[in-house]
């Protein structure tokens, strides 16, 4: 999986190979200082509507600024913290920021401001007995609603019920959205659906790759916006590159786009000037 991973030399080790251990180790420490050192900063990427592209929310994506390693990716850092635990301290303050950015743009941008703001969750985060308290407090301290506040999770995370489980259905009861992230990719049933209060679907990259494909690789995001539309969720499909994918996206039924064609993940600040329209909530279903 390391080698898969290519950069992410990290993320997994075995026993035999001591020099990584001895470096996740440094990782995992240089990490647990990370935050009181200033050196993670957060930026947001929009979901935009389709066909128009107008910026409907943003989701926040952690960076870190390592002082000699630069720029480390999340898809590195995040199963360290996982592990860790540091995921909890890191989490909250990312979540903090974001709800305080999304109740400043409501403030200085009024109808114009992203409507919704996702926070990826993690299985760790859910297992906390704390972490729905964290984010009821988190909304109060912010004044962010609760109902603008979307948490990403994954099929993973709440595969099998358990405290993750519960932890979302208390973060729904609070009015948050939960979205489920790489849809399709997870250890997923499609009975989750039911024990799991779900509003929003993100379709993985691997399947939007296929929309342009052949009837065969499109089927599954097909058949994701098929289910979408029946159980009167939203679905937004992640990772789109070209305009040929959110054109055919728009055809398969999709309203809700993310992804390079449209726009990088961005500081907080290049945000504004994109948020031409009112992003009122999607009423497409
Ligand atoms: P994710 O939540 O599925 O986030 C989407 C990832 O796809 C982001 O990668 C984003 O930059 C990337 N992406 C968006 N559009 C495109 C596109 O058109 N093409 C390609 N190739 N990629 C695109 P990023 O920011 O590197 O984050 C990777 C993963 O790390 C996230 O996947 C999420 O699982 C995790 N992550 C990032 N930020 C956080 C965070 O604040 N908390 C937690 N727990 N996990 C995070
Ligand atoms: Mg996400
Ligand atoms: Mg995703
Ligand atoms: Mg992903």
């Amino acid at each position: 999986a390391a080698k898969e991973l290519g950069k992410s030399r990290w993320v997994e080790y075995g026993p035999e190979l001591d020099a990584h251990a001895v470096e996740h180790a440094q990782v995992a420490a240089e990490l647990s200082q990370a935050l009181d050192r200033d050196e993670l900063f957060v930026l947001y990427q929009p979901i935009v509507g389709l066909p128009d592209g107008e910026v409907r929310g943003v989701e926040a994506l952690v960076r870190w600024r390592h002082p000699t390693r630069g720029l480390v990716s999340p898809v590195t850092f995040i199963p360290v913290a996982e592990r860790t635990g540091l995921i909890v301290p890191i989490g909250a303050w990312i979540l903090r920021s974001a709800c305080a950015q999304g109740a400043r743009w409501a403030r200085e941008l009024g109808p114009l401001a992203p409507w919704k703001i996702s926070v990826n969750a993690s299985a760790r985060q859910l297992l906390e007995p704390s972490f729905v308290a964290t984010v009821a407090s988190t909304l109060a301290d912010t004044g962010l609603d609760p109902t603008r506040l979307t948490i990403e999770i994954t099929e993973t995370a709440v595969f099998g019920g358990g405290r993750a489980l519960d932890t979302v259905r208390a973060l729904h009861a609070l009015g948050v959205k939960i979205a489920l992230d790489d849809f399709g990719t997870g250890h997923s049933s499609l009975g989750l659906l039911r024990t799991c209060p779900v509003d929003v679907l993100k379709v993985d990259k691997s399947f939007v790759d296929g929309v342009t494909g052949t009837v065969e690789q499109e089927a599954i995001a097909t058949s994701i916006s098929e289910i979408a539309q029946a159980l009167r969720l939203e679905a937004v499909a992640e990772g789109v590159e070209t305009a040929a994918q959110a054109d055919r996206l728009l055809e398969l039924g999709y309203h809700l786009a993310q992804g390079f064609h449209f726009a990088r993940p961005l500081p907080a600040d290049e945000i504004a000037p994109l948020c031409t329209h009112p992003a009122v909530p999607n009423l497409t279903h």
